[in-house]
């Protein structure tokens, strides 16, 4: 005799990735799913929406090859990943030509042979590299879980530190290193850098990210039964014998895929300790800026900006990427400003200024010549709540508070920082913990 499936109706509010990977993993184990979002489109953070003409991302982003199980649920919904990025083995380069460029293959040999070849980098900070990352490596990429990463790197030469840790923490963590957590940037560099071949590509978006999971995500759910109920705003959670409310509707179970502070408001009264911890999350921002350059193309499609170049001049920009390389949109460059708390204070104008300064600086001399008389900007993005910051000892609420409800989202209990992988891993687990209950 065949069993019912555990979860026959099952409420998923949210249609982020955490919300569509939780979506997609109930729909292959038989459940019918309602998908609810407030907004009119899939995708949460990371979503694109038009603009000029363009399909723009919310903000750039940038995937690696260890972010298993994200691949797979595109595979799953149907999306061709070698066509939908353009993948390269890690390369933090500058302007300059200088910077980190691993080889492919197994790990270990390919760290050490990639920073024995950053000839701009003195031979001790790269020997002081290699001997930091095999300590790491013998202690399990462990440490205490109050230690800062600037904690953890202060044997570190600054040279090492500035080159390759701090733009690898707030790249990662959206935190800066001296208030980010040792642990979770050692889980990254466990995973991503020493961890199986191939996990430290970088994978850059050729296709708007919409057409990297939320689009074809919504098409595999509705083929398979799903519901999908847009510009709905949950407003109310209630338990029932043996299942869930959702706005007066009756559902067996409920993943909760919502933003942390959405979470925490509906939950205030089932779950009052869980809403507490939740709402005590703090965030850091990510601005991203649009610039226009007619002509240009840059030698890689995505380059690395040191810190502080010049004394004194500042330098908002970590990371910035060659739209039009990447086949998105011709001429088109996009700047990332991680950790970017001091940016917003200041405001659009000085940022923008600020940032024209260092892309002048950066490229001064270097061919193909960045002509700030020829740059304009397109749009600035700013996500004021990108993402938590990821502080060290921080408390995260767990996937499971209740009874028949679980939640997923980038800001769950978990060994990453707030990643498109963080996110999509949750929605799994939540299911794995619905169907286990
Ligand atoms: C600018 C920027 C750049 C980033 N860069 C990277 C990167 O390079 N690499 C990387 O891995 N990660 C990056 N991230 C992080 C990544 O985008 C997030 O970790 C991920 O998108 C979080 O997904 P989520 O599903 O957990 O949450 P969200 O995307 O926030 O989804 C929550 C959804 O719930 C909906 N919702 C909220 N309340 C309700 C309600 N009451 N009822 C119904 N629906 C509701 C919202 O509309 C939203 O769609 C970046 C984030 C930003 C903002």
């Amino acid at each position: 005799m065949s069993h019912p499936p555990p979860l026959r109706r099952l409420a998923v509010v949210g249609a982020g990735w955490a919300g569509l990977s939780a979506a997609v993993q109930a729909t292959r184990a038989g459940a019918q799913v309602v998908l609810f979002d407030m907004a009119r489109e899939a995708g949460g953070r990371a979503r694109s929406t038009p603009q000029d003409g363009l399909d723009l991302d919310n903000g750039q982003h940038i995937l690696i090859g260890a972010y298993r199980d994200t691949l797979a649920l595109m595979r799953q919904v149907g999306v061709d990943v070698d066509q939908g990025f353009w993948r390269q083995p890690l390369a933090l380069v500058s302007p300059d030509g200088s910077g980190l460029r691993l080889p492919g293959g197994p790990a270990v040999p390919a760290f050490v042979r990639g920073v024995l070849g950053w000839t701009e980098l003195p031979w001790r900070a790269r020997l002081a590299l290699l001997t930091h990352a095999a300590r790491w490596r013998l202690g399990g990429f462990r440490c205490p879980a109050d230690w800062s990463v600037a904690h953890l790197c202060e044997r570190l030469p600054r040279a090492a530190f500035d080159a390759l840790i701090d733009p690898l923490c707030v790249a990662a963590l959206n935190t800066p290193a001296r208030e980010a957590s040792a642990l979770v940037l050692l889980t990254v560099l466990k995973e991503a850098l020493f961890g199986p071949p191939g996990g430290a590509d970088l994978l850059l978006p050729r296709r708007p990210l919409q057409a990297l999971l939320p689009a074809p995500a919504l098409t595999w759910l509705q083929s398979r039964g799903g519901v999908w109920r847009p510009g709905h705003r949950v407003q109310q959670l209630a338990p029932t014998d043996g299942g869930w409310q959702v706005d007066g509707e009756a559902f067996d179970a409920v993943v909760l895929a919502c933003s942390a502070t959405e979470a925490a408001r509906l939950l205030a009264g089932p779950a009052p300790d869980w809403a507490a911890t939740t709402a005590a999350l703090a965030y850091q921002p990510i601005v991203t800026v649009w610039l226009r350059h007619p002509g240009l193309r840059w030698p890689q499609p995505m380059m690395a900006f040191p810190a502080q170049a010049t004394p004194g001049l500042p330098a908002p920009a970590q990371f910035g990427f060659d739209l039009g390389q990447l086949g998105l949109a011709p001429d088109t460059f996009a700047l990332v400003i991680s950790g970017a708390a001091e940016w917003v204070d200041r405001g659009t104008e000085q940022t923008v200024h600020a940032l024209r300064l260092q892309l002048r600086q950066a490229f001064s001399g270097r061919l193909p010549a960045w002509e700030d008389g020829k740059v304009s900007v397109l749009t600035v993005r700013t996500e004021k709540r990108a993402t938590f910051a990821c502080t060290p000892g921080l408390r995260r609420p767990s996937g499971q508070p209740l009874p028949g409800l679980a939640v997923a989202g980038d800001y769950v209990a978990g060994p990453f920082p707030a990643t498109l992988e963080g996110a999509v891993r949750s929605g799994r687990l939540a299911i794995e913990g619905l169907l286990q209950a």
